[in-house]
């Protein structure tokens, strides 16, 4: 796996485009989406205006390397004793359910911001849209919220962006908090990408994730359409070639036979590396940039490809399973899951060389 440090600044630089004025919070739960947690913080150190996790460990974990920008953590409190591991930690905490409020009650330290999280349609995480008056004003006034408050919500379906629900969700958000001072958070990838960040007021702060690592965050869409550039490629060796006859059958199961003459490839790469094992006979494999289908089941550590059409491969040659040239958005398409999927299960065994 290589790991593309201008490719993440070119993304963030598109977020900056796409939505002017708004400031930044780069999205790095979940180890950078596979990224690497450390690794994608100092890239964006000092270029993004701050960073979003989702618990307090990812936080502290952070802090811990040195990171000093402001850190948003999206799922907040768990335990009452972690309303202090913010304030030692200099963290934002988002509150956004009633099993918080005993902790933040017993709580008399000061943050550098607290979140308020409104539940506008996801019905994910959130308080009803109609608490938010009465929350305004059991906090404003306590160390808690010195630092300032902050109204988040998120959006169930910005990768479609005609879907009539996302403009609910903007108007319930924008009349729910409309009377209410503080800084607001809307925007996921998909809502910078669709321009539906910046619908509130200015100084808004967007949260995007999967597109600082290329992927589209559209349903259906791939980077490249919004001069977005894969981070990660995933590389492996071909480490045996043979030659089937009409009729053999490649792999576990025989589920997959050849129907004319096939070069076959085995590439040293399978499931337990993070690579799909849905994917289908068919996804493709970039060898020598070209597109060759996989054949048969993925196993543990290795795969097969169809090579006939790339008379130069040799053993000993790197594929590309997705990244440069072959967005990891379309191999999910064929295994029948999202990008995001697979970035996050990217295993430690690839090992990482950095471009
Ligand atoms: C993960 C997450 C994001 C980032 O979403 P992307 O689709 O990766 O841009 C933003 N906000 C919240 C609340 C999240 O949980």
């Amino acid at each position: 796996m290589r790991r593309d440090a201008g490719s993440l600044r070119h993304n963030l630089a598109r977020v900056r485009a796409l939505a002017p004025g708004c400031r930044v919070w780069a999205v790095i739960k979940a180890d950078a989406y596979g990224h690497g947690i450390e690794w994608a913080a100092a890239q964006l150190d000092g270029r993004a205006d701050g960073f979003a996790v989702s618990c307090v460990e990812e936080a502290v974990y952070l802090r811990e390397a040195g990171v000093s920008s402001p850190i948003l953590v999206l799922q907040g409190p768990r335990a009452a004793m972690d309303w202090k591991t913010c304030a030692a930690y200099r963290l934002q905490p988002v509150l956004h359910d009633e099993g918080q409020l005993p902790g933040l009650a017993a709580f008399h330290g000061e943050l550098p911001g607290l979140w308020i999280k409104l539940d506008t349609g996801m019905h994910r995480l959130g308080f009803p849209p109609l608490k938010a008056q009465i929350l305004f004003e059991q906090l404003h006034r306590r160390p808690a919220a010195r630092g300032g408050l902050g109204w988040l919500t998120h959006l169930a379906c910005a990768d479609q962006p005609g879907h009539p629900q996302n403009r609910a969700q903007l108007d319930q958000f924008a009349y729910s908090v409309s009377e209410l001072p503080g800084h607001r958070s809307v925007a996921n990838s998909a809502a910078v990408v669709s321009g539906l960040a910046g619908a509130g007021p200015p100084g808004e702060w967007v949260r995007p994730g999967i597109m600082l690592y290329g992927p589209s965050p559209l349903q259906g869409g791939e980077g490249p359409e919004q001069d977005l550039c894969p981070v990660m490629t995933v590389t492996a060796p071909l480490i045996a070639i043979k030659a089937l006859e009409p009729g053999a059958s490649v792999g576990y199961g025989a589920t997959w036979s050849a129907t004319r003459p096939v070069r076959a490839g085995v590439v040293a790469i399978g499931y337990a590396d993070g690579y799909p094992r849905h994917a289908p006979s068919g996804t493709p494999v970039l060898v020598h940039g070209h597109a060759c289908p996989l054949i048969g089941r993925v196993s543990m550590d290795m795969l097969e490809i169809d090579i006939t059409s790339v008379p130069a491969a040799r053993v000993g040659d790197w594929v590309t399973l997705w990244g440069d040239g072959l967005p990891v958005e379309r191999i999910a398409r064929f295994a029948g899951t999202i990008g995001y999927e697979l970035l996050t299960r990217v295993s430690g065994r690839l090992r990482i060389a950095d471009d």
